[in-house]
């Protein structure tokens, strides 16, 4: 049986207003920035790659730790990672990849076209995107680093991806079979418990329609067991158990 760990390297304050779609309120609201470990299968699994510290200072981070850093302290070196599930192409799940250097990286079709298409470079999505680890996709793929994959598919036994969009265009989310249940690690279908529980939208969208439909899929996805871990939400602390600084046991 699998066990999955959400693995905190960062934190950044923002405000309600400028996070959540039409919100009124100015309140402050403090994201965590997540990698996610999959361990006890035949190799690890990590789900996204997080930022190297060139994008946690230009994007005032607070408390960076690189996420190779955390995965060696979950007790999996970082070259050791052989497969990793990029959720979507943002800079927070995808500008560390280098910091995995043997990892084969799966990313939905729809999602690598988006960022080598014709919109990427407007403002609206380029303050999203690293550009340079963009760019990356392509000699990376050209050293079959890279499995481009259109739709739902299983990755390993009790371990599946499955496309949502929404957030993004090719926005995929992860189930994780355990013992206490289905693990939905939602990524950025749903920043904060309040986006799946109260079907609220975030401000960055490429299709409202497909996020509001992932919020259904999410909990048909979780099921009774309800263990869903929302992508940048800091109740994940709260809600599940955890381990040591910044490593929280999921399940
Ligand atoms: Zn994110």
């Amino acid at each position: 049986m699998y066990e999955v760990y959400a693995l905190k390297y960062g934190e950044r304050d923002t405000t309600a207003c400028q996070f959540f779609y039409r919100e009124a309120s100015h309140a402050p609201i403090t994201l965590h920035y997540f990698v996610w470990l999959i361990l006890g299968g035949p190799h690890p699994v990590l789900v996204d790659t997080g930022f190297l510290d060139d994008d946690a200072r230009a994007r005032g981070i607070r408390n960076y730790v690189s996420p190779a850093a955390m995965v060696e302290r979950a007790g999996v070196k970082p070259g050791d990672v052989p497969l990793a599930l990029i959720t979507h192409l943002h800079y927070d799940h995808w500008a560390g990849h280098s910091l995995f250097p043997g990892a084969e990286y799966w990313i939905q079709q729809e999602e690598v076209a988006f960022w080598t298409g014709p919109v990427g470079r407007y403002p609206a999505f380029r303050q999203s995107a690293n550009v340079g680890a963009l760019a990356n996709l392509v000699t990376l793929n050209y050293a079959n680093r890279v499995r481009i994959i259109d739709g739902d598919r299983e990755v390993l036994p009790g371990i599946k991806v499955h496309r949502v969009g929404g957030h993004t265009a090719g926005l995929q989310i992860v189930t994780v079979q355990t013992e206490r249940g289905p693990v939905v690690l939602t990524s950025d279908a749903s920043h904060f418990y309040r986006n799946v529980e109260t079907r609220q939208p975030v401000q960055i969208i490429t299709s409202l329609p497909e996020m509001l439909q992932a919020f259904e899929t999410i909990h048909a996805l979780a099921g009774a067991e309800r263990l869903i871990v929302a992508g940048h939400d800091p109740e994940v602390a709260d809600r599940f158990k955890p381990v040591e600084p910044g490593i929280i046991k999921i399940a």
